[in-house]
């Protein structure tokens, strides 16, 4: 009984990832270790793509990738850390939402939860109209539609 509980607590979470600014890829790469200490084991990373900006204008390409990770940390806890890596990385949070980053770390799901609060939805609500997310995540996930 108290395997099951602590086994049932092993979460599975699917994470984007992505950078315009700086060493792109090496951000990526970076963001990768720090979500292995904070968060827990990285299982799969799928191929890192360059992207035009989508929803916003800027002259910076994107590399984007997404990876899924296992945890004990529940969603708002993953949240957290998510939001802890990108400012230890120097994201500078503005009102606006579409702008140039150093490093965008965004939850798309975390098992099969829906959830929805002020700061959290899940599954993530843009991941369907982003290219950027779409195509790395169905390296990933075959059972995703083509
Ligand atoms: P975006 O990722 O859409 O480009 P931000 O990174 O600035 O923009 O995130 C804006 C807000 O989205 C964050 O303050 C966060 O609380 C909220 N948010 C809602 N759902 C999610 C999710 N699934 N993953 C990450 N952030 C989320
Ligand atoms: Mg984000």
């Amino acid at each position: 009984m108290e395997k099951e509980l602590v086994s049932s607590k092993n979460h599975t979470v699917y994470i984007a990832i992505g950078s315009n600014i700086g060493d792109k890829q090496q951000n990526l790469l970076t963001a990768i270790e720090e979500i292995q200490i904070m968060i827990g084991p990285v299982t799969e990373i799928s191929s890192f793509f360059e992207n035009e900006a989508q929803g916003f204008k800027s002259k910076n390409i994107f590399v984007n990738a997404c990876l899924i990770c296992k945890t004990h940390l529940n969603p708002l806890a993953t949240l957290k850390e998510l939001e802890n890596i990108e400012k230890k990385m120097g994201r500078k949070k503005t009102n606006k939402a579409y702008k140039d980053r150093i490093i965008d770390l965004d939850i798309i799901f975390f098992d099969n939860l829906i959830y929805k609060s002020e700061k959290l939805t899940i599954p993530h609500k843009e991941y369907k109209n982003r290219s950027f997310v779409l195509i790395p995540l169905k390296e990933l996930s075959p059972f995703l539609e083509k």
